[in-house]
């Protein structure tokens, strides 16, 4: 295909696709679907070869959240019965932290819900940040603090963060949709504030609100401007009691194509499989291990994820190869560009963001857990409320973590 050929030439060669060829790759067909993964795993190959970057998350505060995002559990209003609490204490952090390092991640996302951090905020976390390197080695520390006011950004990095992650999430035109109490332009700047202070930046997007497939292109072609580390690819949880509940529109053969197209518009970036996948790619997240680099390893921040046995599986049976703390991420012409410590790329999570991870607290609906012989087949794009499942384990639980 002509397209295909003319994307992996410009994506190995860091040329900016343009937006007709980013919604073709969209508009293509569930026959062309294997081609379009095999062309946008050449361009994966060759910056990032067959390494899997794990990644933990560790919600530092939960829920009670004053913005109205409509895509997240812990938003104003929301009924979703996940799990609320105020911040972990730094050796709480340390530990669920330990528990994802010893799994094999190598980055660690503190998120905490709230539109963005006090001062005193940035003190607790600086004290959560010593206790995680000070107890796991050579990990890389990503806040997820929500919007940043002066000098926070700068604070952070002093305290040894490395990364920090704001998700764009959808277009600029889109954005009053899913939010009311701040808008795109106040994410692009908390995404900017980082990167002027140092601090390695992870802005990602989420897919499968309603937003149109230019809206999709818009806000990767926003992440190829704002030139993150890291770019986060959610797919959305609705989970009952939020206004997004009854957002069951990705299939697999769609999140496919959206993961291929951001691998495309932003080649060398690392690229994370974030929220939602799970639920949504179900059988098929092995294929998405061929356009992104990144995972995050059990569970999100207020969803439960697979095993983490279960992905380390995943990783090796399709021939991937989990990335050691002794491999820099990036490409050496990203590093070198940054500047940051030698910490590598740092740069991502959320999905770690306080927009991913998000869980419902769904009623199992209509739908079978028991996939036996009788079961009925699975409409594909169907509600799947069966596979969501509010975290009732780990951080502010007495149960350990799933890493
Ligand atoms: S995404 Fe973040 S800022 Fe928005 S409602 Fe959720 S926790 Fe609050």
């Amino acid at each position: 295909m002509d397209l295909l050929d003319t994307l992996v030439a410009k994506g190995l060669s860091r040329e900016l696709p343009t937006r007709e060829e980013a919604i073709a790759v969209l508009a293509t067909s569930d026959e062309e679907l294997l081609d379009v993964v095999a062309a946008a795993g050449r361009v994966r190959r060759h910056w990032f070869g067959r390494r899997v970057k794990l990644n933990y998350l560790v919600n530092l505060k939960s829920g009670l959240c004053p913005e109205d995002c409509s895509y997240c559990s812990q938003r104003l209003g929301s009924t979703a019965g996940i799990l609320k609490y105020t911040w972990l204490k730094p050796e709480e952090a340390a530990d669920a932290a330990a528990a994802g390092v010893a799994g094999g991640a190598k980055r660690v996302c503190l998120v905490a819900s709230g539109r963005g951090p006090t001062d005193r905020d940035i003190d607790r976390v600086a004290d959560t940040i010593a206790a995680i390197k000070g107890q796991s080695e050579g990990v890389e520390v990503c806040a997820c603090l929500g919007l940043l006011s002066d000098n926070q950004a700068e604070r952070l990095r002093a305290a040894g963060a490395d990364a920090y992650n704001h998700n764009l999430n959808t277009s600029g035109d889109n954005y009053a949709e899913i939010c009311t109490t701040h808008d795109f332009q106040d994410r692009v700047d908390t995404v900017q504030q980082a990167q002027a202070a140092g601090l390695s930046a992870c802005s990602g997007l989420i897919a499968g609100m309603g937003e149109s497939d230019a809206d999709l292109v818009d806000v990767v072609f926003s992440l190829r401007e704002l030139d993150p580390d890291s770019v986060p690819v959610n797919f959305l949880i609705p989970f009952e009691g939020t206004p997004l509940a009854k957002e069951w529109n990705l299939t697999p053969q769609r999140c496919l194509r959206i993961l291929a197209m951001v691998r495309f518009v932003c080649p060398d970036v690392e690229v994370r499989l974030a929220g939602g996948r799970e639920v949504h790619l179900r059988t098929l997240q092995p294929l998405a291990l061929h356009l992104a680099n990144s995972i995050f390893l059990g569970d999100y921040l207020t969803s439960e994820g697979q095993a983490g046995q279960a992905d380390l599986d995943m990783i090796a049976d399709a021939g991937f190869e989990v990335e050691g703390t002794d491999r820099t991420t990036l490409p050496q012409h990203r590093t070198a560009a940054a500047g940051h410590g030698g910490c590598g790329p740092c740069g991502g999570e959320e999905s770690s963001s306080c927009a991913t991870a998000s869980a419902p607290a769904c009623a199992p609906a209509e739908a079978a857990t028991d996939a036996g012989p009788t079961a009925e087949p699975v409409t594909a794009g169907a509600a799947r409320t069966d596979l969501v499942q509010v975290r009732r384990r780990g951080a502010g639980t007495d149960l350990p973590p799933n890493a």
